[in-house]
């Protein structure tokens, strides 16, 4: 494998030296950078999460390809962090770049699981190819009573809706593709997290939640306790969509209330998906770094109104068969009438409000 050496972050990593990733390979992705960066702010704030010494934090970066992840979670956040890669050519990789940044850590090259059913761990950060679902039952059993997770999910095409009986299986939630998408994408990741770990009586607070190009990020608090996860289940509700209005509700509806038409509908979380406290702290850590991209998009995140699944104001206007409005003044007007509005990290043709859909049209 021929190598050449990069800088990311404050490590230097020696890399595959190809175009593109081809299987079998070490994976390397540049543009994740801006992810890893948001990931290394996360792990500074841990120990306050934690309620935990940073020398008693013990990470895992379950998938680590090149081992960047890792190193930078012990260089840059000096959190104690375990590589592991079920690719032996990884795992030779990773050792290769501790040396050359003179770091210790413990390098494994095993299944995933394996290591989480083996081992405890209060920071587990899990970045595969597709879908995180098939680690996260042996995650849930790493974790003490408390622990923090970081995932990623780059099969977004069942979650939005494209693959709805793909989503079935895998998530246990058919999923349908309104204008919402990505926000009801990530709602079904996150719902399936939580009845996954729920079995373990084991809640997930959501604390960071971001869809971006391909993918889909959560990072949340995991705890353990009965009353947490009862709480946490009384927050799922249904939601129906009318495909032939545009009509959408936070209950279940099997026909259209509006136009008689069959909906669609599943039942998801709707509770809360970003904790603004936390996105203040991280904000403080992104400017400390001075990562401009990545604390632009967490300040879009910080003004979001935290009313669930947001409307495409092109999509209203088509379905109303109005011309479309500019987003700045129906949010200013939905303010103007006293109802919450802002735009939405999602889609940048976007409205987030507590307005129903019968009010919003009216504005429209
Ligand atoms: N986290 C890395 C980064 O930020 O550059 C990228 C990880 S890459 C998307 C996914 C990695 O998961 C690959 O290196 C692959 O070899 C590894 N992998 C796939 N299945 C695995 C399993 N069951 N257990 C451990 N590693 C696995």
């Amino acid at each position: 494998m021929k190598l050449r050496e990069i800088k990311e972050g404050k490590v230097k990593l020696k890399i595959p030296n190809v175009e593109k990733s081809e299987e079998g390979e070490v994976f390397y992705n540049p543009i994740m950078t801006f992810d890893r960066n948001i990931s290394t702010c996360v792990a500074d704030l841990l120990p306050e999460i934690l309620n935990k010494k940073r020398n008693d934090i013990k990470a895992l970066d379950a998938l680590s390809a090149t081992g960047v992840r890792a190193l930078r979670y012990i260089k840059e956040s000096e959190i104690n962090t375990w590589a592991n890669d079920a690719n032996p050519k990884a795992a030779s990789l990773i050792k290769k770049n501790l040396k050359i940044n003179n770091i210790e850590m413990k390098i494994t090259n095993e299944d995933a699981n394996i290591i989480m059913r083996k081992n405890k761990f209060d920071f587990i950060d899990i970045d595969p190819f597709g879908s995180p679902i098939y680690f996260l039952d042996s995650a849930a059993r790493s974790f003490p009573k408390e622990g923090f997770l970081s995932i990623t999910a780059t099969d977004t095409a069942p979650l939005c809706g494209t693959y709805p009986k793909v989503c079935l299986r895998r998530y246990g939630i058919e999923s349908f593709k309104p204008d919402y998408y990505n926000e009801l994408g990530i709602r079904i990741l996150i719902s399936s997290m939580m009845k996954m770990f729920s079995r373990y009586e084991i809640s997930l607070t959501p604390y960071l939640s971001y869809s971006r190009r391909h993918y889909f990020r959560v990072y949340g608090k995991i705890e353990r306790g009965v009353k947490r996860v009862n709480r946490e289940m009384k927050e799922f509700g249904y939601i129906s969509h009318c495909f032939n209005c545009g009509w959408r509700g936070a209950s279940l509806n099997q026909k259209c209330p509006i136009c008689g038409s069959k909906t669609k509908f599943c039942e998801i979380y709707l509770g809360e998906i970003q904790n603004k406290t936390f996105l203040n702290s991280l904000k403080k850590k992104m400017e400390k770094r001075m990562f401009v991209k990545e604390k632009n998009l967490i300040d879009k995140i910080r003004e979001e109104v935290s009313f669930s699944l947001y409307y495409d104001t092109h999509y209203i206007c088509k379905k109303a068969g109005k011309q479309i409005k500019k987003i700045e003044n129906i949010i200013k007007d939905l303010k103007e009438s006293g109802f919450k509005a802002s735009r939405t990290h999602f889609c940048p043709t976007a409205i987030k409000t507590n307005a129903s859909f019968e009010e919003l049209i009216k504005f429209i």
